[in-house]
């Protein structure tokens, strides 16, 4: 999925969202108290299929003292933990997470690196103008990156480009496709050069879709992963080094400043003079200038045996409300998530939903039969499971520094790196450099594996910058504005 894929390939679920909110002062009064009660992660969540192979590390006594504190360790956490170790190999860094490792949106999500470029410019380029090249940059270049760093660090992840196939049902959507493949291919040929427009039903038959239901069908490059083997391998390397430790089953509930900051935790609490966190849709729990401000909306996955693709193609199927995303396994498996506007509220009822213990029985139910409606082949669930995705009313994640009118604490070692909106494979890994070599400092760095060279002002969109004007700016009801 891509950046502004709230309002691109999520668009329909915000028209809804946009019309649920006019209709109703009840429905947006509810939805304001949910997205501004903030909550820890629940105990007990549903088990994505990725996560069948868990990291055991040894359960150690939490260390009293810290130079780096990182909360989470999903991707986010996860490079930023890498890009530290690289650059500053011997500073003493502890990662705390509430449950198993990597067990948030990142080992439970859809495993699609997949960055709709024709979809996100349109996007990008109304609403912030010149800075849309960057923009869309900065979540194409996740790919090749991410794909890059797999194959120098010999990860086994499933990792794989895939020709990516968005199909249309209907014939609005199809149409407004169109137009915004034309856009691009004017604005950014160089860009535009993978992407294949099938008219009407003329890809059919060579990817499989069911003529009855299929407008016409783009193409282009993307990729597809396990994230959760790719990031708990990732740690596996990083904690060969005897600096780096993380911390499971340690939810962080309270944070205090005054010559260092003091972490409170279910298992101690622990002396940092840096903490970033890597929380997502969790992060206004333990910063209260952010409460309504990045919340969490629940997304849902399901596997799927039976039928068997192609493991180097992945698709999305666009309909004239939300959209769902299709991979197949290199084993098999069908990997078949979205539906969340076939909620009971159209979709509204699972923003700012803190919890991934539940399902929501008409997504799963739908789910189900997706596959057959649009391939005409049949499939059984395997698993079903839901996760917590971060949003910010803008749409856009948060990176860098957080001031203290943010946290109510000091404002010289406090950073973040969250908000991915369902996207952050396309987003999360970058954001978690940047802010790694922030903390790191402000210099000219070489290019290496999974880390850019140059400055990070040269390549972090400012768009993406935490800053208290931005924070201030931001309601929830400019999910709604922004249609
Ligand atoms: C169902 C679903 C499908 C998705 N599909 C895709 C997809 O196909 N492609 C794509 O690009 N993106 C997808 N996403 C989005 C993507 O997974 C996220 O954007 C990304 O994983 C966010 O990474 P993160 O590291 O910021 O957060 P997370 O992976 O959520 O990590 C945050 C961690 O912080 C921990 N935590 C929170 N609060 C505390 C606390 N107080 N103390 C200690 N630990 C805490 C959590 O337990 C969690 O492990 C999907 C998400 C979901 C939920």
């Amino acid at each position: 999925m891509g950046f502004l894929s709230k309002l691109n390939q999520l668009f329909s679920t915000l028209q809804a969202l946009k019309a649920e909110i006019t209709e109703s002062k009840s429905l947006f009064d509810d939805l304001k108290s949910r997205v501004s009660t903030p909550s820890l992660p629940v105990s007990n969540p549903t088990l994505s299929s990725w996560q069948d192979d868990p990291l055991q590390i040894p359960m150690q006594p939490l260390p009293t003292t810290a130079e780096i504190i990182i909360i989470g360790s999903g991707i986010s956490g996860a490079s930023i933990a890498y890009t530290l170790l690289k650059k500053c190999p011997s500073s003493k860094i502890v990662m705390l997470e509430a449950r198993e490792i990597c067990s948030g949106a990142t080992g439970r999500n859809g495993g699609h690196i997949k960055c709709s470029a024709y979809m996100e410019y349109s996007t990008l380029k109304a609403r912030f103008g010149n800075s849309a090249k960057q923009l869309l940059r900065y979540q194409k270049r996740h790919m090749p990156l991410l794909l890059g760093l797999i194959e120098e660090l010999k990860i086994e992840a499933e990792a794989r480009e895939v020709e990516t196939v968005d199909v249309f049902t209907d014939e609005k959507a199809w149409g407004e496709a169109k137009q915004m493949v034309k856009e691009f291919k004017t604005d950014l040929p160089e860009e535009a050069e993978d992407i294949i427009v099938y008219d009407g039903v003329d890809g059919c038959q060579e990817y499989h879709v069911n003529p009855a239901h299929c407008c016409g069908i783009i193409t282009y490059k993307a990729a597809a992963l396990s994230p959760h083997k790719f990031i708990i391998s990732l740690y596996a390397m990083l904690l060969q080094n005897p600096n780096f430790t993380i911390s499971p089953g340690t939810a962080v509930t309270e944070i205090t400043s005054a010559d260092k900051y003091t972490v409170f935790t279910g298992r101690g609490k622990i002396c940092a003079s840096s903490i970033v966190h890597a929380t997502d849709g969790f992060a206004a729990t333990l910063i209260p200038g952010l409460e309504g401000k990045i919340f969490p909306v629940r997304g849902h996955v399901t596997t799927q045996s039976g039928c068997g693709f192609d493991a180097s193609r992945s698709w999305c199927i666009h309909h004239k409300r939300g959209f769902d995303y299709i991979s197949q396994r290199p084993g098999g498996e069908l990997v078949v998530g979205g539906g969340m506007i076939q909620s009971p509220g159209r979709g509204v009822d699972e923003f700012g939903i803190w919890r991934d213990d539940g399902i929501c029985y008409s997504i799963r139910a739908y789910l189900g039969g997706l596959v057959e409606t649009v391939f005409e082949t049949q499939t059984k669930t395997e698993r079903a499971w839901s996760g917590c995705m971060g949003f910010a009313p803008d749409l856009l994640p948060f990176v860098g520094r957080l001031e203290s009118s943010m946290t109510g604490r000091r404002s010289d070692g406090e950073w973040i790196s969250a908000g991915f909106q369902g996207e952050g494979m396309v987003l999360a890994w970058l954001s978690g450099v940047a802010v790694g070599l922030m903390i790191a400092g402000d210099q000219e760095y070489q290019d290496e594996a999974g880390i850019p060279g140059g400055r990070v002002q040269d390549w972090l969109p400012r768009e993406l910058i935490c800053s208290k004007e931005r924070v201030d700016r931001l309601s929830v009801s400019d999910l709604a504005a922004l249609l």
